[in-house]
């Protein structure tokens, strides 16, 4: 007898390719079975047959206020009534986007987009356009959505130009995206003496949360922001995780540093589709219709998702809830870490803001990994083990060693305690096996 999610995973797979509307879905590293969820409320959310999880995967990062905050739905409820989409410049996407510039001190202009990739995308062009230079920097690890010139990983040595690593990126389109080690300020260094008047910009995750979580050095940043200013290269901080989610201002609050441009996404809809692109005034005005930079979308500024973000911004504003968050994320890592320790699990753990990383390490010598190859040494068995084990236990993490963490402000104690004596469970049957 199949189960339930077993049927409807089968059922899914006949139209839709793997099953899925977007890979990460699949629970294809962790092996098993997606379970099929259809309604969530505050920190949990439901399975077909209402099985409870509490959720750390958040939709991936937008659910910073929890699932289904009465705030958000009202206004997207407010906002349904009076008509999905116009076409036409509305008051909603004033209102955001004065709320992110007055925020965020980098941002003096921002586009509405529809995703993440489209921000990115966009931003990618906007450099290259304001610049007139082709060639774009990216790092190993780093996940910016699935446009070309994005999906190119680092060939052979430390600054090859980079090879395709999707199936359908022409390789003269890749040929331009150069890959560097993350977390390495002489790599950067190296790569801007050798090609510096030839970068159109450089891309980064300025905390990565695509190869779990790296908290990369103040001085790499501090070496991003130097090079790229001597350079005359744009320096672009890909926030569509990080931003309002490790801290009002995001990850470069955190560093001190100011991009010039910056692209968010997930929190800023509230779970409506977004993106967003935005930074220095004499860059955004390249854009069309002030510039000759082409970038457009039907659905941009949806006034859904507008009026979502902006009851949204109204809880994310209010003094002490980033700490709130801060602190709840540090009471389960430190909890779960205290439990993995005292059982002789090799867990390592970061954390910052509403995010967070679990690595399961090889020995006890191995510390938190620090960069893209660190990460792929970890023990993938191991993280698949405790994945199922929390799982089975009603625990939602996100199927993937190379995914992190996202906390929400409506996660209980009584969320992070069971949490935590899961994961004791958990280890106890690892240290057992
Ligand atoms: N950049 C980063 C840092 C991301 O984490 C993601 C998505 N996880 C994207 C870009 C792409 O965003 P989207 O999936 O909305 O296209």
């Amino acid at each position: 007898m199949s189960t339930k999610n077993e049927q409807l995973f089968l059922q899914a797979k006949k139209h839709i390719p793997g099953g899925v509307n977007s890979p990460v879905r699949a629970f294809a590293g962790v092996g098993g079975t997606p379970v099929f969820m259809h309604k969530a409320a505050g920190s949990k959310i439901y399975d077909t047959e209402d099985k409870e999880y509490i959720d750390y995967v958040g939709s991936w990062g937008p659910m910073i206020l929890g699932h289904a905050h009465p705030k958000v739905i009202d206004a997207v409820k407010a906002a349904a009534d009076d008509g999905l989409s116009f076409g036409t410049p509305t008051t909603f996407e004033t209102s955001v986007a004065d709320t992110i510039c007055d925020i965020v001190p980098s941002v003096e202009m921002i586009r509405m987009t529809s995703s993440g990739t489209e921000a990115t995308m966009s931003a990618i062009r906007l450099a290259r356009g304001y610049t007139g230079r082709d060639k774009i920097v990216k790092f190993e690890g780093c996940y910016h959505g699935h446009s070309d010139s994005l999906l190119v990983k680092a060939g052979s040595g430390m600054l090859d130009i980079g090879e395709p690593t999707s199936q359908g990126v022409p390789a003269d389109f890749a040929k331009h995206t150069i890959t560097l080690p993350y977390n390495d300020p002489q790599a950067v260094k190296d790569c801007f003496e050798k090609w510096g008047d030839e970068i159109a910009c450089v891309i980064v995750e300025p905390i990565a949360g695509n190869m779990n979580m790296i908290v990369p050095t103040q001085e790499f940043h501090n070496t991003l922001r130097e090079q790229c200013t001597q350079g005359g290269a744009v320096l672009i901080f890909d926030e569509v995780m990080t931003g309002f989610r490790v801290g009002l201002r995001g990850a470069q609050g955190h560093f001190g540093i100011k991009p010039d441009l910056t692209c968010f996404g997930k929190i800023i809809g509230a779970g409506l589709p977004v993106g967003a692109f935005g930074g220095k005034r004499e860059i955004m005005e390249c854009i069309a219709p002030m510039g000759g930079v082409y970038q457009a979308g039907t659905l941009s500024g949806n006034p859904l998702a507008m009026r979502a973000g902006i009851a949204m911004f109204e809880d994310l504003t209010v003094d002490g809830f980033y700490e709130g968050v801060a602190d709840k994320v540090t009471y389960l890592v430190d909890g779960i870490q205290a439990t993995a320790d005292k059982q002789g699990i090799e867990l390592r753990s970061t954390k910052l803001g509403g995010m967070f990383g679990l690595f399961f390490v090889k020995d006890s010598e191995t510390q938190v990994p620090q960069n893209f190859d660190e990460v792929t040494a970890c023990d993938m068995d191991k993280f698949n083990t405790f994945f199922h084990g929390m799982l089975e236990r009603g625990i939602y993490l996100a199927p993937s060693a190379y995914e992190v963490g996202f906390m929400s402000s409506k996660h209980s104690t009584e969320d992070l305690d069971a949490t935590i004596k899961a994961a004791a469970e958990v280890f106890a049957e690892m240290a057992a096996a």
